[in-house]
């Protein structure tokens, strides 16, 4: 154990507010919306961090599409492990399937690479597209690119809006820098 008391990490300034997310995200929705019109769209949302992104956006994709949850953890604190595990056995069933995979944030962009390649490998969807909510800019390991991104941002740890420290912070209704 360690003995010393740990620094707790402050909210900082606020980087993306409430009216910018939602005015965002009504250009994405129609953006996507235009793509999957006529297809078999199934959205996959990788859970915990994209949960807030992804009930917005849904509503925002007036289409007879179906929804599927993942849960995949790479990350603790504010560095990634690289290592991506997923949480359950079953993938969703996403056979001949138009997938748009939506998560909070494109970092490294290994989580979504090690997602896609595993669909890919173990099911036959007709089609597999990202969308992301915050695309940080910098240098990615993977070639993984997101077909759909609401935000550009700087390479900093944000907080807000799905997306956590330690668990906390989901609840912000904006995107917060966190010192
Ligand atoms: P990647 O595999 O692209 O490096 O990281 C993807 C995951 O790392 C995201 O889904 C998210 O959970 C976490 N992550 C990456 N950058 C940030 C960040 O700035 N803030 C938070 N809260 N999580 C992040
Ligand atoms: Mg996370």
């Amino acid at each position: 154990m360690d003995s010393f008391p740990t620094k707790t990490p402050k909210l900082g300034r606020v980087l993306i507010d409430e009216a910018a997310i939602a005015s965002r995200l009504d250009a994405l929705g129609a953006e996507i919306t235009a793509v999957y019109r006529g297809k078999p769209l199934t959205v996959v949302a990788v859970l915990n961090g994209s949960l807030v992104f992804a009930a917005d956006l849904l509503r925002r994709i007036p289409l007879p599409l179906r929804l599927d949850c993942i849960s995949v953890t790479s990350y603790h604190g504010r560095e990634s492990t690289g290592v991506v595990t997923f949480l359950q056995t079953a993938l969703p069933d996403i056979d001949g399937r138009d997938v748009l995979l939506v998560d909070d944030i494109l970092d490294t962009g290994r989580t979504l690479a090690a997602i896609r390649r595993k669909f890919i490998t173990e099911a036959s969807p007709a089609s597999i597209r990202i969308a992301v909510l915050l695309r940080k800019r910098k240098q990615r390991e993977s070639s993984l690119e997101a077909d759909f991104a609401g935000f550009d941002i700087g390479d900093e740890f944000v907080v807000g809006y799905g997306l956590d420290y330690e668990e906390r912070y989901r609840n912000l209704p904006c995107i917060s820098v966190l010192e």
